[in-house]
């Protein structure tokens, strides 16, 4: 029987992180606390699931805001201060979220919220299971809308958003548990994504040829896993990863124990560093000074100036350079008796020649 490879939207963008992240995660499944990112989005897409839950009445704002409260984790923060500032923005994000929704007229008909989804992807003989939660699905006039909130400060483009994966997959999530939708056609299943630090919504939609083509890149991507030899890759994602401390690339940084010969290299590192910063500051000083030289050449009419150490020329240079479409085009209107000028590559040895 062939095995059924599980998948998701965060394990695929996972592995386009960080392939060993990946593995960390989703191969040996070593848990790590949650990050006060992570923790923050959760609490907020909570507090939000349980504003929706209550409609028609939906709660006031102070019992949206003592939810929060309620349901807070200070855990993840390094201090009091941290968790305040977070928790303050929470509370802000919660309030402009109450007030843009009090402001819209015709109230959306919400069909879910947390929606869970599995959808079986077959190919040839390999079958896969992709999963995923949907924050809010609601009923429009024309259709449907997936809104997904998004607690990230920055708005992609409409570009990005067009060819978002996160959105294709939860357009199939969606027509995998309510396949009904489809007769709706796909045009009128809008793809939302809802900025909360902005109160900004930004939306797309997908066509049978693109889901037919994520469907690929899905099966594409999950060959790269089989393949991989799960490298680790570095950035200031790292950050936020919570197998920093096991991870190799960071491995030096957490060492508890020193041996001399971590020491030493710890000095050389810190040497290196000092020099590549002298560095930089000399060739700024060396151009500064150049510049001051010239200035003074140029205003003495003077090829060549001394000082104590030794004395300095300036040497004038030509150089040639040649405009390629120009030169094809001469080339080609050569005679034939000059036919051996018909070179390949156009050096400028050869084009002076
Ligand atoms: S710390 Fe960085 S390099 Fe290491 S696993 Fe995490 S994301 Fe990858």
């Amino acid at each position: 029987m062939n095995e059924i490879i599980r998948t998701s939207f965060s394990a695929l963008d996972t592995f386009k992180q960080c392939p060993l992240k990946y593995k960390f995660q989703q191969i040996d499944k070593i848990r790590v606390p949650k990050s006060k990112e992570m923790v923050f989005g959760n609490k907020i897409h909570k507090a939000l699931q349980y504003f929706h839950s209550k409609e028609p009445v939906s709660p006031t704002l102070d019992e949206l805001q003592n939810f929060l409260k309620d349901n807070w984790d200070s855990e993840p923060f390094l201090n009091q201060e941290e968790d305040m500032i977070y928790f303050g923005e929470a509370i802000k994000i919660l309030k402009n979220y109450y007030n843009f929704y009090q402001k819209i007229k015709e109230k959306p008909v919400i069909l879910n919220t947390e929606t869970r989804f599995e959808v079986l992807l077959e190919n040839k003989d390999k079958k896969c299971l992709l999963v995923g939660f949907i924050d809010r699905v609601d009923k429009t006039k024309n259709g449907i809308e997936v809104i997904d909130y998004k607690t990230a400060k920055r708005l992609p483009s409409q570009q990005d958003m067009d060819n978002n994966l996160q959105l294709s997959l939860y357009c199939l999530g969606l027509l995998g548990h309510w396949p009904q939708f489809a007769e709706q056609g796909l045009e009128n299943i809008k793809l939302t994504f809802h900025f909360l630090k902005h109160q900004e919504l930004m939306s797309t939609s997908r066509t049978k040829e693109q889901l037919d083509s994520i469907k690929e890149q899905v099966w594409q991507k999950l060959a790269e896993i089989e393949k991989s030899d799960f490298k680790p890759i570095p950035s200031p994602l790292c950050d936020w990863c919570g197998y920093k401390k096991i991870c190799p690339m960071w491995k030096h940084l957490y060492k508890e124990q020193f041996s001399i010969d971590d020491e030493q290299v710890k000095k050389v590192v810190n040497e290196y560093f000092e020099l590549k910063e002298q560095n930089t500051k000399n060739t700024k000083r060396l151009n500064e000074l150049k510049e001051i030289i010239e200035n003074y050449l140029d205003k003495q009419k003077l090829e060549r100036v001394f000082g104590e150490s030794g004395y300095i020329t300036r040497l004038t240079q030509t150089r040639y350079n040649y405009d390629k479409d120009k030169l094809k085009q001469a080339i080609k209107a050569l005679p034939r008796s000059e036919k051996k000028y018909k070179i390949l590559k156009a050096t400028v040895k050869k084009v002076k020649k």
